[in-house]
């Protein structure tokens, strides 16, 4: 069975951005008779919002997008919370560290963006420059709380063929290097858990925005590590705003719960959705998600990110 998911961070508000994503993983489930996964990625404590992951849930719900498996629905896959699998990612990490693959890091960020060498992707760290590398099994940790595991990205080149953006190749250990499984409190980094969770979740294929191609090959380097199936990547364009800076708030409520307060109708964001992806054309309308279906198509999708003057969506 293939099976496709929707994966907000409860980091704050989803916006008309998210709602585009979300859109284009429930099309492509539903068209390839797949079954959705909703799961909600709170790992990333700090910036967790109590209230975000409900809030998601209802957005979802409100834009008429159903799943199969999912925390409110159940499924055989549960939790779909990924605070509650914490003892899967444990479970990960001890394999890797079984297999030489990590180690302990005390190196600030500051650190690494002063000694490590330009990423061969925008927008990412510097390549790690392997202070801490020399480390192996048996030598002793450093104290609890001051350190993450570090992956040892590989010299053998890894590739994938996007449904979006085509061929992609890159040597890890020279393009990204080593990078962090954990956060130095010990929880597991989004690298980590995503991979345990797409795998564990039998999911065949992530449709996500274009700027994570870079930790795609990162979550390579983890799924050949740990043996496990490396499922199809869609990177689907960004909407940004008119100065084609990536949506935020600078740009004005584009949330989702704010268009719900206002009135705005699902239909409206679904069609803009449509036609911004190029399934229709700018006369055509869509009134449900499930209406989109039928028009979706890979294909047609452009790559490159849309903008949108989100001061005058309504
Ligand atoms: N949870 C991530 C986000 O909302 C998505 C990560 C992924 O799809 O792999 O940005």
């Amino acid at each position: 069975m293939s099976a496709g998911r929707l994966a907000p961070s409860p980091t704050g508000a989803q916006h008309l951005g998210n709602a585009r994503t979300y859109l284009l993983a429930y099309w492509s489930a539903r068209k390839t008779n797949s079954n959705l996964v909703l799961r909600i990625e709170d790992v990333d404590s700090p910036r967790v919002k109590p209230w975000a992951s409900q809030q998601a849930v209802d957005d979802l719900r409100w834009l008429g997008i159903d799943w199969e498996e999912g925390p409110d629905v159940g499924g055989s896959n549960a939790p779909y919370v990924q605070t509650e699998r914490l003892q899967l990612y444990r479970d990960a990490l001890q394999r890797l560290i079984e297999l030489g693959l990590v180690f302990p890091c005390t190196c600030t960020r500051k650190d690494i963006q002063s000694a490590g060498s330009a990423p061969h992707f925008d927008h990412e760290p510097a390549v790690y420059p392997g202070f801490c590398a020399g480390w192996k099994r048996g030598d002793s940790l450093p104290e609890e709380g001051t350190y993450c595991w570090r992956f040892r990205a590989g010299t053998q080149q890894r590739e994938f063929d996007d449904l979006v953006l085509g061929h992609h190749e890159c040597v890890p250990a020279d393009a990204l290097g080593a990078f962090p499984v954990t956060q130095k409190s010990g929880e597991p980094s989004y690298q980590l858990a995503v991979v345990v969770d797409d795998a564990a979740m039998g999911v065949t294929e992530v449709v996500r925005g274009n700027d994570l191609v870079a930790s795609t090959f990162r979550q390579i380097e983890l799924y050949h590590a740990l043996g496990l199936n490396i499922p199809r990547f869609a990177h689907v364009p960004l909407v940004c705003g008119t100065d084609g800076r990536r949506l935020a708030k600078r740009h004005g409520d584009t949330r989702l719960s704010f268009y719900r307060e206002q009135g705005v109708s699902p239909a409206r964001i679904i069609t803009w959705a449509a036609r911004s992806t190029g399934m229709i054309s700018e006369h055509e309308h869509v009134e449900t998600a499930a209406s989109g279906i039928e028009y979706f198509d890979w294909g047609k999708l452009p790559q490159e990110d849309t903008q949108i003057d989100a001061a005058s969506f309504r």
